[in-house]
């Protein structure tokens, strides 16, 4: 049993294949209807004011960072813990990543932000790993007091809220990626940004295409990063399920919570104050982690590291010259943790499958 992708593709097959004839009839693939009406949708969905396409997660990270005009010289502020991604937003923009330990829900640790803070310290970008919310009351009144601005890697964390308050409507900028496996994912590449200020969006706009408003007048350097009609209008199909797409992997990480019974393993815990979409369904097993992912292989039960080496210590950020040891509490989740099949369309057969190879499982 692995993620199924095609299970979500079957549930609106309809409306997909509807919508993929209607763009393809339409004589328009980039940049139109499709994408105008998505990014207004997302926007309300997300609760800003503003929503621009892009064509990945990665492109609106760097992008977020390069119209907040944070590069060379200036640091950013990130948990250890993350997907290479939300470094490399960073890093291409050639600031320095200054990384941070997380807490027991994996999310940044908010209490250990103010003393990473420098006079180079321009943002934090707050990652919410898994789809579990960060703990954003704090962390919005710390960049506040420092006057740093606060970026949001929502690519985990669709539609999850803190304080009834959805991911990507705190910081300056919220960064989404719709990679077909995310929670809201396309089927292809895809991300947009998030933002209340309409400069910032206009900006972003502006690079997604190589750096022009008007045609053939190009203002700055910019990017091929625009959002396909094809991945806008199959996405606005899939937002309007978005609830019930949540709804069902919660019911599901409610079932893993009553249902794993095994002293072996920790199961995720959640914050106060958040409603997790549970993008990943992550228990940590201090001993023989690697011993039960083949067990579960064995029982064609296909599991995954999110991620088996942090950026840190990644062969591209040698430069850094960060050592091993250097983040303790990061190093130890990624020995540790392992995620569990969480998809649209697992039924409770499949899940129960997994359960009980788990609460069998033993030295
Ligand atoms: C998937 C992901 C990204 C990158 O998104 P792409 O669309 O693959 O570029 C960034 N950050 C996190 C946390 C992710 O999970």
């Amino acid at each position: 049993m692995q993620s199924r992708m095609d299970r979500g593709f079957q549930r609106y097959q309809k409306e997909y294949e509807d919508k993929a004839l209607e763009v393809l009839r339409s004589g328009w693939y980039i940049l139109g209807r499709e994408d105008e009406a998505f990014e207004e949708e997302f926007a309300s969905y997300v609760g800003t004011r503003y929503a621009a396409g892009v064509a990945s997660g990665l492109d609106a990270l760097w992008l977020a960072f390069r119209v907040l005009g944070i590069g060379k010289g200036d640091e950013v502020i990130v948990q250890g813990n993350t997907y290479i991604a939300s470094v490399m937003g960073i890093t291409i923009n050639d600031a320095t990543p200054v990384f941070v330990e997380p807490n027991a829900y994996y999310e940044i640790d908010e209490e250990q932000i103010e003393e990473k803070i420098t006079p180079r310290t321009k943002a934090v970008l707050v990652v919410h790993l898994y789809g579990q919310p960060a703990k954003m009351s704090r962390i919005r009144e710390i960049c506040d007091r420092h006057h740093l601005k606060l970026v949001e890697d929502c690519a985990q964390s669709h539609g999850a809220c803190f304080d009834g308050k959805m991911t990507g409507s705190f910081g300056d900028i919220g960064c989404f990626s719709f990679y077909p496996s995310k929670n809201l994912g396309a089927f292809g590449d895809a991300g947009a940004i998030t933002t209340d200020d309409p400069e910032l969006a206009r900006l972003i706009k502006i690079y997604r295409n190589y750096g022009s408003e008007k045609r053939y007048y190009n203002m700055v350097v910019g990017a091929n990063s625009r959002l396909d009609e094809m991945q806008a209008g199959l996405l606005r199909v899939k937002l309007r399920h978005m609830q019930e797409i949540t709804q069902e992997r919660r019911e599901l990480a409610k079932r893993y919570e009553d249902g794993i019974q095994n002293p072996l393993f920790m199961k995720p815990k959640v914050m106060e104050h958040t409603e997790p979409v549970w993008h990943q369904y992550v228990i940590r097993v201090p001993e023989l982690r690697d011993e039960l992912k083949a067990y579960l292989e064995e029982k064609n039960i296909m599991t995954i590291i999110h991620y088996p080496i942090p950026p840190h210590l990644s062969e591209a950020y040698r430069y850094l010259n960060i050592q091993e040891g250097a983040l303790p509490v990061t190093e130890k989740y990624a020995k540790e943790v392992l995620s569990l099949p969480i998809y649209t369309g697992m039924t409770y057969k499949e899940q129960d499958e997994v359960m009980d190879a788990l609460n069998r499982f033993h030295r």
